[in-house]
């Protein structure tokens, strides 16, 4: 999970008329993301349409489901864990308000609380952002990622320079996961 920015909205009208989500204002919460789930960073639109999603459910928050501070971007696996699960006293670590960095923390394909943060923990247990596919996906990019880093030592200037940057631009905020190769990467001395 890494900090997101949330975009203005571009059809406010539409929240105003009862549409939460209007393709332009999905458009942009999808754009904000890169198109990256806002929970587990991976891109959705790889296998469906992803979601928009309630912060606070709209179940029980009704005067808030048309609230644009309240939608986000996320992917079905992330939405249907989430359920209506929510606790004002406990929120979920919210991206787009937030620094996710101040409470969560990846080590190796694994996402951790940070510091003993209760909200990073419920974020990822409920929010399962440990579950088996995931998992999977992080540690075959992060062999990927593992070969990469080995070509950049064991290679001389020019080359190195080039695949050097090409690595860093996997953790770039754009791409899936990044922040679980950022966090591989901040181990190197490059
Ligand atoms: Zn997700």
């Amino acid at each position: 999970m890494i900090r997101l920015h949330r975009p203005t909205c571009p059809r406010p009208d539409r929240l105003t008329a009862g549409d939460y989500k209007h393709a332009d204002n999905k458009a942009a919460l999808i754009d904000a993301s890169s198109g990256k789930c806002m929970y587990c960073e991976a891109y959705v639109r790889d296998t469906s349409f992803g979601d928009v999603e309630h912060i606070q459910p709209k179940g029980r928050y009704p005067e808030l489901e048309f609230e644009w501070n309240n939608l986000g971007f996320v992917c079905q696996r992330c939405n249907n864990a989430k359920g209506t699960k929510y606790e004002d006293r406990m929120p979920y670590i919210n991206p787009y308000s937030e620094d996710p960095n101040d409470s969560v923390v990846a080590s190796g394909a694994y996402i951790f609380q940070r510091g003993g943060s209760e909200r990073g923990e419920l974020t990822i247990i409920d929010i399962e952002l440990n579950r088996t596919e995931l998992l999977e996906r992080r540690q075959e990019l992060l062999n990927r990622i593992q070969k990469a880093i080995d070509k950049c030592f064991r290679t001389n200037e020019p080359l190195r320079s080039s695949l050097l940057s090409q690595l860093k631009e996997e953790a770039e905020a754009k791409k899936e996961f990044s922040f679980v190769v950022g966090a591989r990467l901040a181990l190197e001395t490059f």
